[in-house]
């Protein structure tokens, strides 16, 4: 009997190297966690029987098309849409040789912090299946903190790998923008969206993103990264400078018990060698949420126009009127919050508000930019909470939006400048995980991953559930 809850796919590789195990085996391995414990969790959508490659397997979130398995992302207009093309880091985690697992639940079409919004129903924390798992990316992050998947992939627009990380104690990145390809992934906020890797390490995480990172001739917004992925391995932090925003860390709503296990990681990291310095991101924290919320459902709304129950997925029954068939189509496939985006962002292009809000947004998106590129003259990284509370109660913050959207009001601001952020499990608070999150300039993931090893080994967190040991 293969241990899942445990493994690392770093470790897994190693045993597979060795013959310990053989690839089918430990796929079984899997299969068997996740008929054991899914039921619960409903982490994945659809499961796959049968899939090529002799390495670690992973679960995809169900946003990354894959030929032949149905892609949904989420939502009930996908329903029984099977792409006939593999999205590029499909393409490349096949050509590396991990066997997918399944197709991971999620907000439909990323939207939201809690897997709630899933049309297909949410999925549960693994430390507390009363409390959600975060979201968008939130099946992706439970299945890995269940032991279900050794790792994943996920997608981050406003926070939807770091959030879920932190509520599930697990290390989620987020890329920087124009690092990892999109090409094949359903879209929702063009600008903004980032496929990363979800993992219990650090370095399972380089791993997986020294795997799908890379310049794709599919995608014209991606580049050659600078440098290669290193593997991290420093145990201290000598010469970091690391800046902690007071915005970042003293925001309303931020749970004292999560401050306190970020501040004991700060504490930490200055006795590993680094200089930790607090700092101000004056305007970025109060003006990126609704910053983020005219930009993400203008983009949305565009993105979301194709659906028409003619190229894709779910079509409603129509009588031969063309015009009532889109119509139909959208009133029953989508869920509230896709329509809910769809207004406000229709609202916000059309002609006579563009200026005023789209265009608005666009220069306040600058000056986020700007504060933190100013701060990245003085640091080589910041440092905060990821989510300013652990995980929530299903149904706590379904039937208030903002509530919701106040989730990501952390992993937002960076998000909006292009940044990469790494989130790392700190410590525990009411026994929920809490994350940590580190925000680098555009392309310094080595840095995210060396800070983050060193910090992990010092925090040493258990990463699997309480309830699961
Ligand atoms: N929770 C945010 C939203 O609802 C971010 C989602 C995401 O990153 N995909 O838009």
């Amino acid at each position: 009997m293969i241990e899942t809850l445990r493994l690392t796919a770093e470790d897994a590789a190693g045993m597979l190297e060795r013959g310990e195990f053989s690839a089918a085996e430990l796929r079984g391995a899997y299969r068997t966690a996740i008929d054991e414990r899914d039921p619960e969790l409903h982490t994945f959508l659809t499961t796959v029987d049968e899939a090529e490659g002799d390495g670690v397997p992973i679960a995809f979130k169900d946003l990354i098309s894959t030929r032949g398995v149905e892609t949904t992302a989420g939502s009930r207009i996908l329903a029984g849409y099977k792409p006939v093309f593999d999205a590029t880091v499909a393409s490349r985690c096949i050509d590396a040789g991990l066997p997918l697992l399944g197709k991971t639940n999620m907000d439909e079409f990323a939207m939201g912090s809690s897997t709630e919004n899933s049309g297909f129903g949410p999925s549960r924390n693994p430390w507390d299946p009363d409390r959600v798992p975060g979201g968008s990316s939130g099946g992706s992050t439970a299945a890995v903190a269940a032991g279900l998947a050794p790792w994943a992939l996920g997608s981050d627009t406003g926070g939807s790998i770091k959030q879920p990380a932190a509520l599930c104690g697990v290390v989620g990145l987020r890329p920087t923008y124009g690092t990892v390809s999109r090409y094949g992934i359903v879209a929702f906020a063009s600008s903004l969206d980032q496929i990363g890797p979800i993992a219990k390490t650090v370095r399972d995480c380089a791993l997986l993103y020294r795997i799908v990172a890379g310049r794709d001739p599919c995608d014209s917004t991606t580049v050659e990264l600078p440098q290669p992925v290193e593997l991290p391995e420093a145990e201290d932090l000598r010469g970091l400078k690391i800046g902690v925003p007071k915005e970042l860390n003293e925001t309303e709503g931020i749970e004292p018990g999560v401050s306190e296990q970020v501040n004991r990681s700060l504490a930490l990291a200055r006795e590993l060698g680094a200089e930790v310095e607090e700092c101000s991101l004056p305007r970025s924290v109060d003006f990126g949420l609704p910053c983020y919320y005219l930009i993400a459902p203008s983009e949305a709304s565009s993105n979301l126009a194709r659906y028409d129950g003619v190229r894709y997925g779910y079509r409603a029954e129509g009588d031969g009127d063309i015009r009532q068939l889109y119509a139909r189509t959208r009133d029953e496939g989508f869920g509230d919050e896709p329509k809910r985006r769809i207004m406000l962002g229709t609202y916000a292009l059309s002609a006579g508000y563009y200026e005023a809000f789209y265009g608005q947004a666009q220069r306040v998106r600058t000056l986020i930019k700007q504060e933190h590129d100013a701060l990245f003259e003085r640091f080589d990284l910041l440092a905060s909470p990821t989510s300013p509370t652990v995980a929530f109660r299903l149904g706590e913050r379904t039937q208030n939006p903002l509530a919701m959207y106040l989730s990501d009001v952390l992993t937002i601001p960076s998000n909006m400048a292009g940044m990469p952020g790494l989130s790392i499990p700190c410590g525990l608070s009411d026994g929920l995980p809490v994350g940590l999150q580190l925000i680098g300039p555009q392309f310094s993931e080595n840095a995210l991953f060396r800070a983050g090893h060193a910090l992990e080994q010092a925090l040493a967190f258990d990463y699997v559930p309480e309830r699961l040991r």
